[in-house]
């Protein structure tokens, strides 16, 4: 099937950060198609908390709340309101009150937020293709997009938010300078003697850092790196001799942990797209940006991403400004990828310093957290940065 209208946008990948550019460009008036092979469905209602859960700003969740698909079910999202981190004897600790915010940010569900923020997209944008890409050209005045079922798209702009891999970033020869962690994210739900009161907890050690993330009736969601060689040995272990690893790992945090739900792991590497654009095409979320989940701030640079590109075509179209050229895609560029990359080397420092990679720094870094929490505008600055105000905030997402 081929299309003969010409839409403002094609959005590929429906994704938390392609569903949400998709409902919110949409919403200001574009004419949006999506493609997205795997529609994201939410889990029955009284199903168990999956084990994908994410740390959501305040930024993020004012740009998910404007596009309408906020809140999410209360068994999904939990908020939390103080921040505990520490490494070594030296600790960090930061409240809602600094930052003015009803909530630090929240804790959710990754599939309920992709399905929500999907099904918000379906009932706004001109055409849904449950398709993958299969090529694209790229021309002066327009892009045409070919999907594996036949559908030929034509676009003024054509974004890519496929995800770490993308066939669209590959194909228009975009590099990515990337690291790997050598590491795995575990994840697990876990049951602690004293119930998490809504403190996100992370420590730092040697290896890898450790979270305790608060969700439902008072467990925590584990998020802890450790290298690769060590982790088929985690996850091997029983219940009672995994639960005993991470309680000495946490110097009790909580108290004993007492129950854990399966373990998953995850590969963990940096990876940034040497740009964000090229005609007729944009970068989003971990097509343009892949970070360490130590600061939980993948996905959020991605709907700030988002939200970003809305404020940038809604000015091309005041001036009257073709959305697809490297005029106007330039101006996201240099917005977005400083932005994301400044965050993404900062994360990765802290990774390198705390891990023990730079020697002597992780112990000034430990030093270092002290020193920020006896200083208020150091710690009101750090504060602001885990609510999402970093760098230029777009409208949709600003106080
Ligand atoms: C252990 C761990 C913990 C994390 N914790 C946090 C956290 O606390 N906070 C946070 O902000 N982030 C966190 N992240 C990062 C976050 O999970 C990712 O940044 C985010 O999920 C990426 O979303 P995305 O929409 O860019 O990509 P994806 O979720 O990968 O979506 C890409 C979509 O594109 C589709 N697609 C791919 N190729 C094609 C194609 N050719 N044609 C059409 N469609 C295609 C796919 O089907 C998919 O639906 C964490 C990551 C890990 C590993």
């Amino acid at each position: 099937m081929s299309t003969r209208k010409l839409f403002d946008v094609v959005v590929v990948g429906g994704g938390a950060v392609g569903a949400s550019a998709a409902a919110a460009l949409a919403q200001s008036g574009f004419d949006v198609a999506l493609v997205e092979p795997d529609a994201p469905t939410a889990s029955a209602e009284d199903a168990p908390l999956d084990a994908r859960v994410i740390a959501l700003s305040p930024a993020s969740v004012r740009f998910v709340e404007r596009i309408g698909a906020w809140p999410l079910p209360a068994r999904r999202a939990f908020a939390y309101r103080d921040m505990d981190v520490r490494s070594g004897d030296e600790s960090l600790h930061f409240g809602r009150a600094l930052v003015a915010e009803a909530a630090l940010g929240w804790i959710v569900e990754l599939r309920a937020l992709q399905a929500r923020l999907f099904d918000v997209a379906r009932s706004r944008v001109a055409a849904v293709h449950a398709a993958r890409v299969a090529a694209c050209e790229r021309g002066e005045r327009e892009a045409r997009v070919e999907l594996d079922d036949g559908t030929r798209l034509r676009a003024r702009l054509v974004v890519s938010a496929e995800g770490g891999r993308s066939s669209l970033r590959e194909a228009a020869g975009i590099e990515v300078d990337a690291r790997d962690y050598r590491c795995r994210a575990i994840v697990a739900h876990l049951t602690t003697q004293q119930p998490n009161p809504g403190i996100a907890f992370q420590r730092f050690l040697k290896g890898g850092p450790l979270a305790f993330l608060p969700i439902d009736g008072g467990r925590s969601s584990l998020v802890w790196t450790r290298p690769t060689a060590e982790v088929d040995g985690l996850l091997a272990l029983d219940d009672a001799a995994f639960c005993t690893a991470v309680s000495e790992a946490a110097s009790s945090r909580f108290g004993r942990v007492l129950a854990a739900t399966a373990r998953v792991a995850f590969p963990l590497r940096l990876q940034l797209a040497e740009r964000v654009h090229a005609e007729r095409l944009v970068l989003l979320g971990d097509t343009a940006h892949v970070v360490h989940p130590l600061a939980g701030l993948g996905l959020n640079l991605g709907l700030i991403d988002a939200a970003a590109l809305v404020d940038v075509l809604v000015d091309a179209r005041e001036r009257e400004r073709d959305l697809g050229s490297l005029a106007t895609l330039s101006r996201f560029d240099s917005w977005r990828r400083s932005d994301a990359h400044a965050a993404a080397r900062a994360i990765d420092a802290i990774e390198r310093g705390f891990g023990g990679e730079l020697g002597r720094v992780g112990e000034w870094l430990s030093r270092g957290l002290g020193l920020v929490d006896a200083l208020a505008p150091a710690k009101r600055f750090f504060a602001a940065a885990a609510c999402g105000d970093i760098g230029r905030v777009p409208s949709l997402a600003r106080r």
